[in-house]
């Protein structure tokens, strides 16, 4: 890796979500896990036990409910000081993490202060350790009363979203540079309307459509609104992007890529190009077609949850985006399943030698992010998925940090020197 180039790159550190670091909260998702545990939980050994490599470790946790429900998750709701003095020795200077809607307005006509303020001594305590926050106003948790209402398949619906996202920015516009106001919008419509794996579990191609389009819709309106209260504000997403290839030249496997970067990036970033002040990129696999088929590399390494990795491959994600948008890039994810700590060391390597490639081709990078800084709680599939660059004790709520992460910690000393 060329250190001379990453050195070009200001920002490094890690990212969270709310929902599945904070602990205590109460939104559609909550509800959800409490009515899918046992489901879950029973269903795990049929998911996962044929193929996992990593089954035979995880598989008592994986069968138990208790791993599908978030409860108090990380505890990072309440110990984020500690969190961030973590990062701070990690010599990071940069935190993407969010605010949970459903705190500040747990009902149509609530406002909750001090959640408000909450938030604003969060994000004032990364300040004071020379922590830059960006800033993720939905991470795809909502409060329960905006779902019973239809969310966000309902045109109708997004000015609630507009108006918490104003209230929010208007409350903390002047601790923010970076904000990021919609995660993975691709990846929450084809995992919980085209196909039935997260709640709302609609299966319904219609309501696919229309949720794309009133976030696309959320997006525009939203950056509108910060453009006017707060133009020193950089706004960005953070899109779940692959690296889409073809194992051979046939027309065939041609056009499933055009067609699967078209689906997956294009539709979405193409009609939010002109609201973006820079792209983020959530980086995990690569997506390979022969023909119509999606296939798997023969020769894989996967992570454990069955992920390959292939973190090089990074660079040609955000050449290809940078390429069309020439937009300045963020990597606002990546990272991999690992509770062994056995690959995550190689995988930063990997990764580096390939922002040092996507830079040296003229990628304007100004930010690597981590996912994750903690162990956290993976959706669907609970606690057992281990991302953290620090382990969490699922019992003690203790603290490790991982070796990966020491070495992560010094190459970043090394690099901002
Ligand atoms: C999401 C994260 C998730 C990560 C790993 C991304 O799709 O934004 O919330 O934990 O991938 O699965």
């Amino acid at each position: 890796m060329n250190r001379k180039l990453l050195k070009k790159v200001p920002f490094w550190g890690a990212s969270v979500s709310t929902h599945q670091v904070e602990g205590g909260n109460h939104n559609q998702w909550t509800v959800w896990e409490l009515e899918h545990a046992a489901e879950l939980a029973k269903a795990a050994p049929q998911a996962f036990g044929d193929w996992l490599p990593s089954w035979e470790r995880i598989k008592k946790q994986a069968s138990s409910p208790e791993n599908y429900v978030s409860a108090r998750a990380a505890d990072h709701y309440n110990r984020y000081e500690h969190d961030l003095d973590i990062m701070k020795k990690l010599n990071m200077n940069m935190f993407r993490s969010g605010i949970e809607w459903a705190r500040i307005q747990p009902t149509a006509e609530e406002w909750v202060e001090k959640e408000i303020e909450h938030y604003r001594m969060y994000i004032r305590a990364m300040r004071a350790r020379g922590i830059e926050p960006m800033i993720t106003l939905w991470h795809w948790t909502m409060p329960v009363w905006f779902v019973q209402r239809g969310g966000f398949e309902k045109r109708r619906n997004v000015r609630l979203f507009v108006d918490y996202c104003e209230r929010i920015i208007e409350a903390l516009k002047d601790d923010l540079r970076y904000v990021v106001i919609l995660n993975e919008p691709m990846v929450y419509s084809s995992e919980g309307y085209w196909k039935d794996r997260w709640p709302p579990q609609a299966k319904s191609p219609l309501k696919t459509v229309l949720v794309v389009n009133n976030l696309v819709r959320a997006h525009k309106l939203v950056a509108k609104r910060i453009r006017n209260q707060a133009p020193h504000i950089r706004i960005g997403i953070a899109k779940s992007s692959s690296h889409i290839t073809a194992t051979d030249n046939s027309l065939l496997s041609g056009f499933s890529v055009w067609a699967a970067e078209f689906m997956w990036d294009r539709q979405f970033l193409g009609r939010i190009k002109k609201q973006l002040d820079f792209i983020g990129v959530n980086y995990y696999f690569t997506n390979r077609f022969a023909g119509l088929k999606n296939v798997q590399r023969e020769e894989q390494l996967p992570s454990d949850y069955g992920w390959d990795m292939e973190p090089r491959n990074i660079q040609f994600v955000l050449e290809r985006l940078y390429d069309r948008y020439q937009k300045p890039m963020f990597v606002t994810e990546n990272g991999l399943a690992d509770a062994q700590d056995e690959h995550r060391k190689w995988w930063l390597k990997e990764t580096l030698e390939g922002l040092s490639g996507a830079i040296k081709n003229g990628v304007d990078l100004d930010g690597y992010l981590h996912w994750s800084l903690l162990d956290n709680f993976e959706w669907a599939d609970g606690f057992w998925p281990q991302f953290g660059l620090v382990e969490v004790d699922r019992k003690t709520m203790k603290r490790t940090v991982r070796k990966s992460a020491k070495w992560y910690g010094e190459m970043i000393k090394s690099i901002r020197r």
